[in-house]
């Protein structure tokens, strides 16, 4: 007694229960920390963060939102900010 319903509680478990949790996501949840810009900063989004010194070099102070010493930029910020710099040694 008992027996047959755990066997079926444990089926239940790894049937197909996994909908696709990635939709249409393009937008991301870390916002860029440009000020001027809207885009987004996530990684899976290519977003990268820069020091703080690189940020106020590119943009000016007080133009970007600093968070713990870093700046979170999108992946448009970052290749104006690497193109300005001409840093190549990244690859
Ligand atoms: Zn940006």
């Amino acid at each position: 007694m008992g027996f047959k319903a755990k066997a079926r509680k444990h089926r239940k478990d790894d049937g197909s229960d996994k909908k696709d949790k990635k939709q249409s996501r393009d937008q991301g949840e870390l916002p860029c920390g440009i000020n001027s810009c809207a885009k987004f900063a996530d990684k899976s989004m290519g977003g990268r963060s820069l020091s703080l010194d690189n940020a106020i070099d590119m943009w000016g102070q007080g133009k970007f939102t600093e968070s713990k010493g870093r700046v979170r930029v999108c992946k448009s910020c970052y290749r104006a900010w690497k193109k300005e710099n001409k840093n190549e040694d990244a690859y």
